[in-house]
C-alpha cells in the first residue's frame, strides 16, 4: 500500500509505526458558521482513507479536532451579541449533522481545543524549559530558528523565509526576537474569553493545538497527520517544530494533503459570491451526491465544482444504487437457493473487479480509478443476474458490491430496521401461506423481509432469520 508523503514528496510503502494499527490525525475546522463544500473535501477524503485501513484489517485510530477558540469565533460572537461558546456549539453541532448526512463516521475521537488548555499551558511550558520558546509581555514565541529542521515539510530554507519576513510582522508583534517566530501564547484583549497561565491570562495560538491533541489521544510518534494543502505551511511546519521540539522524536511519518476544490474554476470566496455551503447543497441533493463528486477525482487533484459535474455523479451514483436494487428484487423471487456449478465460476469471475479496485486504493487512494473499478462491477452484475439467477448467487454480488462501496462511504443498500416483533410476525404469516399452498404470498413475503435485510432459513427446527 502506498501513500504520497508530502514530507518526502514521494509516494511510499505505508509501515505502520505499530503494527496493525493506524493513528491518524486530521485537522478540523473552525467552527464560526457552517462549513463550506472545500471544508467537506479532507472530511470525505480522509474518512475514505480510513475506511480503506479498516477494510485492509487495520485498527485505526482517527482523531480530529474542533478549533473552537479563533478570533473568528469571537468575531462572530460580537455580531450576533452572544458568547464565543454558544457560537462554536452551535456550529460543531451542524458540522456534526453535515458529517452525517456525507456519511463521514465520528471519529474515535473529536477533541475541543477549549477542552485541552491545560495541555497547552504544560507543553508550552517545557517548551520554554527546553529553550524553544519565551515570554515577552504575556505573549509566549516559538523560537523558530533553534529548530533546526523547520521547513522540512514544506521545503523551504529560512533564508528564503526572511526575504518575505516583512508580510510575517504582524502588528504587535514587533518585539518577537526574529520575525519568524510565532506565537504559542497570547494575552486577552478585552471582552475575549481566557484562561490562566503562568504568563497571562489569554488564549493558545492555533497550532500548538493540534501538537497537544496530538499527543494525548495518539501518542507522541503517529502514522498520518492530513488537512488541506494551505495548512502545509505554516500551520503543520509549526506543529512538526513545536511536537519534535518538545516531545524529542519524530511526529508524525507521512504528511498528507488534498489539494483544494474551486467553483466553476474560481478560488470559493465569499467576495466572489460564490461561496456554497455543504447545507446549501443539501436542499438541492442528498449529500452521498457529494461525497460520490468528491470521490470522482484523485484527492491530490484541483476539483472544480459545478453543476454539471454534480449531474453526472447523481447519475453515476444512481447506476451503483440501481444495481444493487435489481439484485435485492431478483432474490424475492429467486426459484433456487444454491449456486450453480457456472454460477460460481461466474462469481469467481468478478474477484477481478475487486483486485482492481485494491490495486487503484492502494496506489496512494486513487478513488477516481476505484470507482471505475464499481462501475466495472456494476456493469458485470447487470449482464450476470437475471431472475435465473440462485438467490445465493444474486445475494453474493450484493455483498460484494456493498463491501467496496462501504470502503468509499457510497450507501446503496438501505437497510431499514425492524422491529423483531414485525420479522416474526411476517415469518408466521408465511408460514400460515404455506400451509394453504399459497406459495406467491409466502415467496412475497420473503421478498419483502430480504429487501430490509432479513434472510430466512428453512431449518429442521422451523424457520430462523438472520441479517443480512
Ligand atoms: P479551516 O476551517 O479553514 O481550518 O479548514 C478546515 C479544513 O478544510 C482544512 O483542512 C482546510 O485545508 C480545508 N479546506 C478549506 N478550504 C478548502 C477548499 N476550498 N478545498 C479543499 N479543502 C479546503
Ligand atoms: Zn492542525
Amino acid at each position: 500500500m502506498k501513500l504520497f508523503n508530502t514530507l518526502t514528496r514521494k509516494k511510499e510503502e505505508f509501515v505502520p509505526v505499530e503494527e496493525g494499527k493506524v493513528k491518524m490525525y486530521v485537522c478540523g475546522p473552525t467552527v464560526y458558521n457552517f462549513i463550506h463544500i472545500g471544508n467537506a473535501r479532507p472530511m470525505i477524503v480522509f474518512d475514505t482513507v480510513r475506511r480503506y485501513f479498516e477494510y485492509k484489517g487495520f485498527d485505526v485510530n482517527y482523531v480530529s479536532n474542533f478549533t473552537d477558540v479563533d478570533d473568528k469565533i469571537i468575531k462572530k460572537a460580537i455580531e450576533e451579541g452572544v458568547s464565543a461558546d454558544e457560537i462554536s456549539k452551535r456550529y460543531i453541532k451542524e458540522c456534526k449533522k453535515d458529517m452525517e448526512g456525507m456519511n463521514v463516521k465520528p471519529a474515535t475521537k473529536h477533541p475541543l481545543a477549549t477542552e485541552e488548555i491545560c495541555g497547552m499551558v504544560e507543553m508550552i511550558g517545557s517548551l520554554i524549559e527546553k529553550g524553544y520558546a519565551y515570554e515577552k509581555n504575556g505573549t509566549v514565541y516559538f523560537r523558530t530558528r533553534s529548530f533546526k529542521d523547520y521547513g522540512k515539510l514544506s521545503h523551504k530554507n529560512l533564508d528564503d523565509l526572511r526575504t518575505g519576513e516583512r508580510s510575517l510582522l504582524v502588528t504587535g508583534e514587533d518585539e518577537k526576537e526574529d520575525p519568524l517566530d510565532f506565537v504559542l501564547w497570547k494575552p486577552k484583549k478585552e471582552g475575549e474569553p481566557a484562561w490562566d497561565s503562568p504568563w497571562s491570562d489569554g488564549r493558545p495560538g492555533w497550532h500548538i493545538e493540534c501538537s497537544v491533541m496530538s499527543r494525548k489521544y495518539l501518542g507522541e510518534q503517529i502514522d498520518i497527520h492530513a488537512g488541506g494543502e494551505d495548512l502545509v505551511f505554516p500551520h503543520h511546519e509549526n506543529e512538526i517544530a513545536q511536537s519534535e521540539a518538545a516531545n524529542g522524536k519524530e511526529f508524525a511519518k507521512y504528511w498528507m494533503h488534498n489539494a483544494f476544490l474551486n467553483i466553476d474554476n474560481h478560488k470559493m470566496s465569499k467576495s466572489l459570491g460564490n461561496f456554497r455551503t455543504v447545507r446549501e447543497i443539501s436542499e438541492q441533493y442528498d449529500l452521498q451526491v457529494l461525497r460520490f463528486f468528491m470521490l470522482s477525482a484523485h484527492y491530490r487533484s484541483p476539483l472544480n465544482f459545478s453543476a454539471d459535474l454534480m449531474e453526472a455523479s447523481r447519475n453515476g451514483l444512481e447506476r451503483i444504487v440501481n444495481a444493487a436494487g435489481n439484485l435485492k428484487f431478483l432474490m424475492g423471487s429467486a426459484k433456487s437457493e444454491e449456486m450453480t456449478a457456472q454460477e460460481r465460476e461466474a462469481f469467481a469471475g468478478s474477484e477481478e473487479f475487486v483486485k482492481g479496485f485494491e490495486a487503484a486504493m492502494d496506489d496512494d487512494f486513487n478513488t477516481a480509478d476505484a470507482v471505475a473499478a464499481v462501475f466495472e462491477l456494476v456493469k458485470y452484475i447487470n449482464t450476470t443476474a437475471d431472475a435465473h439467477s440462485s438467490r445465493a448467487y444474486l445475494q453474493a454480488l450484493l455483498s460484494r458490491l456493498v463491501k467496496l462501496t462501504d470502503v468509499l462511504g457510497l450507501i446503496v443498500d438501505k437497510k431499514e430496521d425492524m422491529l423483531e416483533e414485525e420479522i416474526e410476525k411476517l415469518i408466521a404469516e408465511r408460514q400460515a401461506a404455506r400451509k394453504e399452498k399459497n406459495f406467491a404470498r409466502a415467496d412475497e413475503i420473503r421478498g419483502t423481509l430480504l429487501e430490509k435485510g432479513i434472510i430466512l432459513e428453512d431449518t429442521r427446527e422451523g424457520v430462523k432469520w438472520k441479517k443480512a
